[in-house]
């Protein structure tokens, strides 16, 4: 059993079941046992690789987006850039050096990491050591208020979601509970009051239908579109998930790139279930949204062709397979290409943001 196994045990013992968020948050980000202060969990050697753990161009693509996006907001002196979940802090790395093209951006911006984790807050100074961080923050809080230029990527998939499941025309959350000393699902007997956080069509829904809702996200949403509103920014979040076809349960347990039992081994493995773009928008309001687009053709769209070549032509013959094959896990369809989808908020009336020009929402749902 799991030291975090142990935690959550005397918790629900002592104050009954507890939540699927309540669960996530503990697993995850618990200060002293929580999966991502145990761990390094990326790469081939760790539970999962990401797209700028797989290549620099999607760093540095983003960094040129950002870029480009604080031109089009008018290039303020001083801004916040900030990363939410930075992980190793590889994308920020790769994203600073490409916007040295940029000196001004590069003066103007001062950098704010939101990462609960301490172990992966060391690993981040360290990839980050040439530069100034002006603050790490558990959450999104603490940002500091003006105009702020917001990125994620797998950031979304990772905060807490709750599910609740259709009974005889009720809602009822999903639980968990102890039974015989292990960890099992169960249902609120009394109906849910989340039920109003749902769209219109769940009213149609059949016997049990679950429906998965993250109000962490949407309060992120809504801090950023607030943010903006006022002061002037952009965001950019990448991440796995659907915009109309709304699939059953996603939430899922990942450890070595393999899917396994979500109670099995809290505290030890990856816990991520895919985003709600739709909810997502909706609660970015009054902000402008732009997508979900495709990650593929939003690279694309950004040039990672023409940046693969010119790497390439630096590169010997075995590098430069290495970057092909990089390139076409990020951008085609069966791969990162279609799965991952891009979302970005700016000020109601800023121009479109570069990428999302000429584009309309995918209504696929996409595993
Ligand atoms: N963006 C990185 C890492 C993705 S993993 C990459 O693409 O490689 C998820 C990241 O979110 C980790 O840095 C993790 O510590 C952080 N995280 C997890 N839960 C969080 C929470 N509730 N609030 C803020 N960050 C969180």
């Amino acid at each position: 059993m799991t030291a975090i196994y142990e935690i959550l045990r005397r918790q629900i013992e002592a104050e009954g079941p507890i939540t699927i968020a309540e669960y996530m948050s503990t697993a995850l980000i618990h200060p002293d046992h929580g999966y991502y202060n145990l761990k390094d969990p990326f790469g081939i050697s760790g539970d999962f690789i990401t797209a700028p753990e797989i290549s620099q161009m999607f760093g540095e693509l983003i960094g040129l987006w950002c870029g480009t996006v604080w031109q089009q907001i008018g290039a303020p002196k001083n801004f916040c850039f900030a990363e939410l979940g930075p992980g190793r802090g590889t994308m920020m790395g790769d994203a600073l050096r490409a916007l040295q093209i940029m000196p001004a951006f590069l003066d103007a911006a001062e950098i704010h990491l939101v990462e609960p984790s301490s172990n992966l807050r060391s690993i981040q100074k360290r990839t980050l050591r040439n530069h100034t961080i002006a603050a790490w923050h558990n959450g999104l809080e603490t940002l500091p208020d003006g105009p702020c230029i917001v990125v994620g990527n797998e950031f979304l998939d990772t905060l807490p979601i709750r599910q609740i499941v259709r009974k005889k025309n009720m809602w009822h959350e999903r639980l968990i509970d102890i039974i015989d000393d292990k960890l099992h699902f169960t249902l609120d007997h009394a109906p849910s009051p989340l039920e109003r956080l749902l769209p219109a069509h769940a009213s149609n829904a059949v016997e049990n239908t679950l429906i998965e809702i993250s109000p962490a996200s949407l309060g992120i949403a809504k801090t950023i579109a607030e943010q903006i509103t006022c002061f002037s920014g952009a965001a950019l979040f990448i991440d796995y998930g659907y915009s109309n076809d709304v699939p059953q349960e996603t939430l899922q347990a990942t450890q070595h790139h393999h899917s396994i039992d979500i109670l099995e081994k809290p505290g030890e493995v990856d816990l991520t279930a895919h985003v709600d773009f739709n909810a997502f928008a909706k609660a970015a309001m009054p902000a402008d949204v732009h997508g979900p687009l495709e990650q593929g053709l939003f690279l694309t769209r950004l040039g990672i062709n023409i940046r693969r070549n010119r790497l390439k032509n630096s590169s010997t013959e075995a590098k430069g397979r290495e970057i092909d094959s990089a390139w076409r896990r990020l951008t085609k369809p069966e791969e990162m290409g279609s799965l991952f989808k891009v979302i970005a908020l700016t000020q109601a009336g800023t121009p479109v943001p570069a990428g999302f020009e000429a584009q309309s929402s995918i209504p696929t749902h996409q595993k």
